[in-house]
């Protein structure tokens, strides 16, 4: 899960994007940190800049653990202590660049089924431990290399994190938002992801494959048409589409028989520019400068 910490640092782009003076400052204390083992990273936290006058909209904060009128405040399975340090990070990272009207709650834990979800009751984002463990297995069945699998399955859980992020974001500050909800938040987790960085696109493309995989099984006389998420292999081509869109000089090789088709390819730029447009017009009233 420790890339999810390389999402944050796609934050910082957004922040970039947005024209933040501070968070350049701060994207060049945290770099340092996102390239290492989480717990190898030293406990102190970066200097913060001056500070700046408090954004007038924000009365939250992200916060690590559960609320307290969830579960008694309780999880179901313990938080390990490097992957609480690194929603922790996460939340101080957010929390430097959004403006939040209230707290909002990150988490893992234990749900009995494999799924990611947001409650607007509660304001809790939370990743299922059994999602993980679901996505590592399809991910075994196309390759043994188990450092490589770890990659795959923290790229598609960053993609979870994002596109429940995205429920949060439209929930807590009230975002417009038109089309399905669903593909509206799968955009913005794929667009964070990709922070302009190789990293960031091979990021995006490992997790739009876990779509690929999850379609494998479907049987086409089965399918659930009234499903507020569109398919798996859609979701798997509107990734890869945002990924070519964002770079196509250097995303070329995805486009063929194999991957996103040429008919589809050539509105990939501009889809990505208007869903970049849409995303960060929506979120630029929040972003703290
Ligand atoms: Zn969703």
């Amino acid at each position: 899960m420790k890339r999810l910490l390389f999402g944050v640092f796609a934050l910082v782009s957004l922040a970039l994007f947005l024209g933040s003076s501070q968070l350049t400052a701060t994207s060049t204390a945290q770099s340092t940190n996102f390239n290492g083992p989480v717990n190898a990273r030293p406990a102190a936290t970066p200097a913060k800049p001056a500070a700046a006058a408090k954004h007038p909209l924000d009365k939250g904060d992200f916060k690590v653990g559960f609320p307290p009128v969830a579960k008694g405040g309780k999880p179901r399975k313990a938080m390990p202590k490097d992957e609480a340090a690194m929603l922790q990070e996460i939340a101080t990272g957010l929390n430097e660049l959004i403006a939040l009207p209230r707290d909002v709650y990150l988490n893992f834990d234990a749900c009995g089924e494999p799924n990611a979800f947001y409650s607007s009751d509660t304001t809790e984002v939370t990743i299922c431990y059994e999602l993980a463990d679901q996505i590592e297995q399809e991910f075994k069945t196309i390759t043994k290399d188990q450092a490589k699998i770890d990659d795959m399955v923290g790229d598609t859980i960053m993609q979870a994190f994002f596109h429940e992020l995205g429920h949060c974001l439209i929930d807590v500050l009230d975002l417009p938002a038109t089309g399905r909800e669903e593909d509206a938040v799968d955009q913005l987790a794929t667009i964070l992801i990709l922070d302009g960085s190789p990293e960031g696109r091979r990021s995006a493309i490992n997790a739009a494959l876990e779509f690929d995989l999850a379609s494998r099984d479907s049987d086409p006389n089965d399918m659930a048409y009234w499903d507020e998420h569109s398919f798996s292999k859609t979701r798997f081509y509107d990734m890869l589409c945002l990924v070519y869109g964002s770079d196509p000089k250097s995303m070329r090789s995805i486009v063929g028989p194999d991957g996103l088709p040429e008919e589809r390819a050539v509105r990939c730029t501009l889809e990505y520019q208007r869903a970049e447009k849409a995303w960060m017009r929506l979120l630029e009233p929040f972003i703290i400068k």
